[in-house]
């Protein structure tokens, strides 16, 4: 087993609230952690990945990210985070921009619910975003779409869309590499078996 550092963790923060076809619930969230922790999984395989292990948990009020690692958010194209916090644009499937506040990685849960696949969709779409968040969303040059093999490519992601060698590759040598993350997203919000309930507002958004 490739390693000498013990645990590296991806978090999600889910800011979805449930959806009236049962499409999004608390444990959809916890399948497609699960499925984005065996994607990671292959990464922590490789070599030069200096973990021994990786785990995928929910974010939560006492969590406290190590340096390396990553939050990925879920919401809607409406309720974005990072058009708020001062990108220009949002992404087709997800954004990663780096914010004053440190770097925001989400993915849109409106955007694939209809499809069939969407467990493995938004694992891919996180995994896809998380590669941004490590590799070269602080960088003035586009690194992962140039690679572009698998879940690179800057094209449409699917819940078919494989991992490529040349993604655990790239994704294994930056593993260790201290990007903060945005962590702001918390005030007033709290997640219980996954899903998002806003103390200090109305009801969370819908996909
Ligand atoms: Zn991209």
């Amino acid at each position: 087993m490739a390693g000498s550092k013990p645990l590296w963790r991806i978090w999600t923060m889910n800011l979805v609230g449930k959806d009236q076809f049962g499409r999004w619930t608390g444990s959809v969230v916890a399948d497609i952690n699960d499925k984005l922790e065996r994607l990671f999984q292959r990464v922590q395989r490789h070599p030069s990945c200096p973990y021994h292990a990786v785990r995928c948990f929910a974010y939560h009020v006492a969590a406290q990210l190590d340096p390396g690692e990553v939050l990925i958010y879920f919401t809607t194209r409406r309720t974005n985070l990072v058009m708020r916090n001062g990108a220009p644009n949002l992404g087709p499937g997800g954004t990663t921009w780096q914010s004053q506040g440190g770097m925001i990685s989400e993915i849109y849960v409106d955007g694939f619910l209809s499809n069939g696949d969407y467990l493995q969709q938004a694992a891919n779409l996180a995994f896809h975003e998380a590669m941004h968040n490590k590799i070269d969303a602080d960088k003035p040059r586009d690194i992962v779409h140039a690679e572009g093999s698998g879940l690179a490519t800057g094209n449409q992601i699917s819940g078919a869309t494989q991992l490529s060698d040349a993604n655990i590759r790239m994704m294994a040598a930056n593993m260790a590499r201290s990007v903060p993350q945005f962590e702001d997203a918390f005030h007033g919000i709290m997640i219980v078996d996954g899903m998002p309930y806003y103390i200090d507002s109305t009801e969370a958004p819908g996909p």
